[in-house]
């Protein structure tokens, strides 16, 4: 998979899995979210903006470079679909189905010229060091400065970095793209004082020169998101001792990628058919999703089998994590590992326990998902295996490429004309890289980092309803740029992760309910609906069951408690029973299944699994308000794609509508799903019992 833009983002060994996170790492956020049995489809959000990596990231670990900082302004949203085969030449796909990067820079040599001239400039910010402090005047020229050599840095970083993806055999283009890793870096080093100035500058300082330069207004919710954490910041010798510790706290994640990735004996298991397969975490995602139930129970007892051998190791380097986080939160006067990683965003720990509060005190819910499951699946006894079988037949349905936008611009018309119009630019004008061709990049991102040009999209459509899917997903995330791009100044038009899959999930809920408004065979039907209700089970049951892991596992090591293979593995597999009514006999929780928590990399990035729920959350809940025809909740989901990063996660969702302090989005979910689920169970009681 997928890198997403700068080239410390490293493409990983594996195939797409709902749980394998890659080695996206240093500044790149990644979500990937499950999208049903048949295709799961991984979404990996590059950083967006730079409040975004500034938010989210954990400082606990390290700091934010300049670097990550400057090729984190380039937003990028990746998608990957499961892969598929790409065999055509790309000179012979028609034009109008390939981006036009042109729009960037008309030639690579007026990309190689612009490149030059920025390394040329990227010295000048020295000049600026230490002056930050001295007034108004010196601190907005330098920011002035830096945000433009930011800006320019995106742009060519687009240009490369989707030049080298269109075919990533070309070794030229993506000898491009590591030139601009480098550049990014060396400018991370240049500017490195900037923050640590503003720090001490303190916030009294800042709030004056805000108020006294005009040019400073457009930097006030940075300086503020600045000085708000200096009660988390330490002496500058201080400091400097967790920066050196930085290479030794990242042991424990390494230890594990490693372990994962390179040394360990992956189980070979023979399957009905007599064939051997490897059951490495690549191929784990669909071996366990086989349609032949004695298959797939034996790919899953083998895996966590093999797991469980090593719960000892994978014990030890969890604990390395979860200690190295607690050291840094304390060390930062923190009050707990969790206070200190949502502070990062400036989340309150309350949006973090209610999510898993209320998705306890809505497994009833999920209960009733399990057993339509069991009863479309036609079982005696629903398992743990069973739960990635195919819940119904593939949607057969087929789209040409004219199709797709027409379905998607009647799908997104609640959103109004100006929505529309610009997504048909899209097409028109060529943001879009829309069909597969060979040495291709898989999966689909949208990428809005050329800030005064346009987003730009690459999708490897194939005609599947998933493809359409997509392509409003990819487009719900193009919108949100194009709209925060011409509203807001560039250090504020970067949105935040934390709401960066709202729009893109919101697509894709008004595409659902356009598509079922047109189709009346119910195998159809099922099929959609089936694939809705995967879901919201891969996004918000498991993603909320890991969360809630990682919670008691930290709130353990707060304790005192020893983190081992055997404390983890009960811890798991007692939450893994309650999730899935093991005692009430609604899914067997089979005993192997305590190990599943060591293969899944997302718990080396503290706290960072449940913004899958909660994005998901935010999104139902502003679509159900804005399909219910409320003028005004349409207006506020218009203007908060505009918005940019131009405020706090929490706050940008509660201006659009949703108060993500509060119970309205979890429930408005559980609505959405139940309503799915009369609607599936009134087509399945239509058929002979066995629901077959
Ligand atoms: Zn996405």
């Amino acid at each position: 998979m997928r890198t997403c833009a700068a080239a410390v983002v490293v493409l990983g060994p594996h195939a797409a899995g709902e749980d394998v996170l890659r080695d996206v790492d240093l500044m790149f956020f990644t979500i990937d979210v499950s999208r049903g049995s048949h295709a799961a489809r991984q979404c990996i959000l590059g950083a967006l903006g730079r409040a975004a990596a500034r938010g989210q990231r954990s400082r606990n670990a390290c700091k934010i470079t300049r670097m990550k900082r400057a090729v984190a302004a380039v937003a990028v949203v990746v998608c990957s679909v499961a892969l598929v085969a790409q065999e055509r030449d790309r000179a012979r796909v028609p034009e109008q189905y390939k981006w036009n990067l042109a729009d960037i820079y008309p030639t690579d040599a007026a990309w190689r010229a612009a490149k030059d001239k920025l390394a040329a400039d990227l010295p000048q910010m020295k000049q600026f060091a230490g002056t930050l402090a001295s007034s108004a005047t010196a601190l907005a020229d330098a920011l002035d400065r830096e945000y433009a050599l930011d800006k320019e840095l995106s742009k060519l970083y687009v240009y490369a970095s989707l030049l080298a993806d269109q075919d990533t055999r070309d070794s030229q283009h993506e000898g491009m793209r590591q030139e601009m890793t480098q550049l990014a870096a060396s400018f991370g080093a240049q500017t490195s004082f900037i923050e640590p100035e503003l720090l001490r500058a303190g916030k009294a300082t800042l709030e004056r020169f805000v108020a006294s330069e005009p040019r400073l207004k457009i930097y006030a919710f940075y300086l503020d998101d600045v000085a708000r954490r200096a009660a988390h910041t330490l002496t500058a010798d201080e400091e400097k001792i967790l920066a050196d510790a930085g290479p030794m706290a990242s042991a424990p994640a390494n230890a594990f990628t490693i372990l994962s990735n390179a040394d360990f004996p992956y189980p070979t298991v023979t399957l009905s058919d007599g064939k051997a397969v490897k059951i490495d975490q690549a191929a784990f995602g669909d071996l366990r999703a086989l349609p032949n139930r004695a298959d797939r129970e034996k790919v899953m007892a083998a895996f966590f089998t093999a797991l469980g051998a090593f719960r000892r190791t994978y014990g030890t380097t969890m604990n390395g994590e979860v200690q190295k986080v607690a050291f840094f939160a304390k060390a930062r006067h923190y009050g707990s590992s969790l206070e200190a990683s949502l502070d990062a965003a400036n989340i309150p720990v309350s949006v973090y326990t209610r999510l898993v509060d209320g998705v306890n005190r809505n497994l009833p819910a999920f209960h009733r998902y399990l057993r339509l499951r069991k009863r479309i699946l036609g079982l005696d006894e629903l398992h743990y295996y069973d739960l990635y079988a195919p819940l119904v037949g593939s949607v057969k349905l087929e789209y040409t490429p004219e199709e797709a936008q027409r379905i998607v611009l009647d799908a997104v018309a609640p959103l109004g004309q100006e929505y529309q119009a610009t997504i048909r630019r899209a097409f028109k004008e060529r943001w879009i890289d829309l069909l597969p061709n060979e040495g291709k990049r898989t999966g689909a991102y949208s990428n809005g980092g050329a800030y005064d040009v346009h987003p730009y999209m690459l999708i490897n459509f194939m005609g599947k309803y998933a493809d359409v899917s997509t392509v409003a997903h990819e487009l719900g995330h193009t919108m949100q740029s194009y709209f925060s791009n011409k509203a807001q100044p560039y250090p504020l038009a970067g949105y935040p992760i934390f709401v960066a899959e709202v729009a893109s999930t919101f697509n894709e809920s008004l595409l659902i309910d356009s598509v079922l408004k047109t189709i009346k065979d119910d195998d159809t039907r099922l099929a959609l609906l089936g694939n809705y209700l995967e879901n919201i089970k891969g996004t918000m049951f498991r993603q909320t069951q890991f969360a809630e892991f990682e919670l008691r596992m930290h709130e353990m090591a707060a304790k005192g408690q020893p983190i081992t293979g055997d404390a983890l593995a009960k811890l798991y597999l007692d939450i893994t029973k309650k999730y899935y009514g093991d005692a009430q006999g609604i899914c067997k929780v089979d005993d192997y299944i305590a190990h599943e928590w060591s293969y899944i990399p997302h718990f080396y990035r503290d706290f960072y699994v449940f913004q899958y729920a909660t994005s998901f959350m935010a999104s139902e809940a502003l679509a159900a308000k804005v399909k219910a025809g409320d003028q005004g909740a349409r207006d506020r989901y218009l203007r908060f794609l505009s918005a940019g990063g131009s405020k706090y996660p929490i706050d940008l969702l509660r201006d659009a509508g949703v108060d993500m302090t509060t119970d309205e989005p979890l429930d408005l979910t559980i609505k959405t799903m139940n309503r799915v689920m009369d609607e599936m169970e009134t087509i399945l009681a239509k058929r002979p019992a066995t629901g077959r």
